[in-house]
């Protein structure tokens, strides 16, 4: 069944806010619960002090020196944090005070990428597949191609990438794609310097979120 994703002009905008520091996502979740039964590790940093005091301490997985722990999922691929009895039945039993990672969550970046979530990951690619952007104008368009020919040219260009370093996980390389999506609004994805565009684009990305 078809879902309604939005104008893909406000949701670009709206989810590079969301990369760069500013408000969670909404997401018409429905009934679907793909995010918490899909086998992440979710990072929880220590500065996220209202998510650390709704999480016992033991369902907190050791992490970083830093401070940040992970929640780590079980042999059925749930969060911790996930009850009920079935997928379609249950949520998340701290939703309202839930970790920054799953605010910012939104599969619609998928949709965006032209690409899945992963091997594995069958309910979230159910919803990834069901999403529909509306356009507000050709401009919509062309954003929409842009990020998805910047996702096609991670996947697909690996070797053009210092030491040949692109992120293997889907969610990362989407995320490069909505950074650096500007690259593929002027130049062909051929063109030998598209590389080195990116990067610049992605350092540019998260130095105006720092200063912002
Ligand atoms: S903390 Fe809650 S929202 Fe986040 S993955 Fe776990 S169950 Fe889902």
């Amino acid at each position: 069944m078809p879902h309604a994703a939005g104008g893909f002009s406000a949701w670009l905008r709206a989810m590079r806010g969301s990369l760069a520091g500013g408000e969670g996502m909404p997401v018409a979740c429905g009934d679907c619960v793909g995010c918490c039964t899909s086998s992440y590790v979710i990072k929880v940093r220590p500065h996220e002090t209202n998510a650390l005091r709704h999480i016992p301490a033991e369902r907190l997985a050791p992490g970083e020196a830093d401070g940040t722990r992970y929640l780590v999922a079980n042999a059925k691929g749930h969060c911790p944090m996930f009850s009920g009895s079935t997928e379609r039945d249950a949520g998340c039993s701290i939703y309202a005070h839930r970790p920054e990672t799953c605010r910012t969550y939104d599969c619609r970046i998928f949709t965006a990428a032209g690409m899945e979530a992963g091997e594995g990951k069958t309910m979230i690619n159910e919803r990834v597949a069901s999403w529909r952007f509306d356009y507000e104008d050709e401009q919509a368009r062309r954003e929409h191609q842009a990020v998805s020919a910047a996702a096609q040219f991670l996947r697909q260009h690996v070797v053009r990438f210092p030491n040949g370093h692109v992120p293997s996980r889907a969610s990362d390389i989407a995320v490069l794609a909505v950074k650096s999506y500007t690259v593929f609004m002027d130049h062909s994805p051929d063109d030998a310097a598209t590389a080195g565009a990116i990067i610049a684009a992605c350092r540019e990305f998260d130095a105006a979120a720092r200063r912002a």
